[in-house]
């Protein structure tokens, strides 16, 4: 089968990124791409390798099992980047942070705002809790008999 990498799939659940929320977290990480991009690859609109991670990001935003309620991803108990991507992106978010103040304020007060709260535990699945319950009752019962 070909891959044709000049046209990339489209991001699931991409419409969630249009509004509330999620939609101003996607504002603000575009443009802390687009700084960082200007800054370190010299390209006025995003290089490839730099589209390339801000695609990835924007999908795990879009995919984000909390919605609308996301914690930032700072406080977030769920850990859905993988390694090499998390450590890019907080580079990233890291460097261009700061000046986000200056360009995006509104935005990144309410960022900030949403840092100082508690992230939930458990994301919406309401079974996801009884899973694990059940999973910890039988591992309890498996040693139960070893023993
Ligand atoms: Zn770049």
């Amino acid at each position: 089968m070909q891959s044709d990498n000049s046209t990339p799939r489209p991001i699931p659940h991409a419409e969630r990124l249009d509004q509330g929320a999620l939609g101003r977290e996607a504002r603000l990480l575009r443009s802390m791409f687009e700084q960082y991009c200007r800054k370190h690859h010299g390209s006025d609109s995003l290089c490839a390798e730099c589209q390339k991670l801000l695609r990835y990001a924007l999908t795990r935003l879009a995919c984000c099992p909390f919605g609308n309620q996301k914690p930032t991803c700072f406080k977030c108990k769920v850990h859905c980047y993988r390694g090499e991507e998390k450590d890019k992106v907080r580079a990233v978010m890291r460097e261009t942070g700061p000046k986000m103040l200056w360009i995006h304020p509104l935005l990144t007060v309410e960022h900030l705002l949403k840092n100082l709260k508690e992230a939930p535990d458990w994301p919406r699945n309401p079974n996801a809790k009884k899973q694990q319950k059940n999973k910890e009752a039988a591992l309890a019962s498996q040693s139960k008999y070893r023993d």
